[in-house]
């Protein structure tokens, strides 16, 4: 396993994100953060308490759960995030972008929970790979990986690593 990020790195990283977000959205009013669970949630969280740090303003922050939308919850998840998916301008987060496919399906269920009018997504990792027509419009670093390797964000320590799968 080798160190990738350290903590440092890895915040000053998501401030930047912070700031990219702050001068691309005139007004964070209709600002909402959907951490992608699990990782992405915790990311979400940390950019959100820059913007407000940064700003003043606090955004609200969800979490959405593609699994449990993929699995017949939709109804569920529809009625609980409609309100916050209405006429919003829903930021996206997650760890890591690889092939696109859970990035997709968060668009597919931020789509059917009310008219975004804006949907946008922020990752910390690019890891490469996609097998969409997909990316982020808030990169953190493009690290490059074989197939065989993974990433891995130590959400405690805030550090980034990489390992082979094997
Ligand atoms: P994708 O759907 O783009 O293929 O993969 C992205 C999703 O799978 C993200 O939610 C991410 O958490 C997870 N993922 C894919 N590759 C990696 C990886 O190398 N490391 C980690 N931590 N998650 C990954
Ligand atoms: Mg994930």
């Amino acid at each position: 396993m080798k160190e990738l990020m350290d903590s440092i790195q890895v915040s000053k990283t998501l401030k930047r994100i912070s700031h990219e977000i702050i001068e691309r959205h005139s007004s964070l009013d209709r600002v909402v953060l959907m951490g992608i669970k699990t990782k992405g949630t915790p990311i979400a969280k940390m950019i959100g308490a820059y913007i407000e740090e940064f700003t003043g303003k606090a955004v609200p922050i969800y979490e959405i759960d593609i699994t449990a939308y993929r699995d017949d919850d939709k109804k569920q998840a529809s009625d609980r995030l409609h309100a916050e998916a209405e006429q919003k301008e829903v930021i996206l987060v997650d760890d890591v972008l690889f092939t696109g496919r859970s990035a997709r399906a968060a668009l597919d269920a931020v789509l059917d929970i009310g008219r975004a009018s804006r949907i946008e997504l922020a990752v910390l990792i690019d890891r490469g790979h996609r097998e969409l027509p997909i990316r982020a419009d808030y990169v953190g670093k493009n690290l490059p990986t074989a197939l065989d390797e993974i990433i891995y964000f130590d959400t405690q320590a805030l550090k980034v690593y990489i390992k082979n799968k094997g």
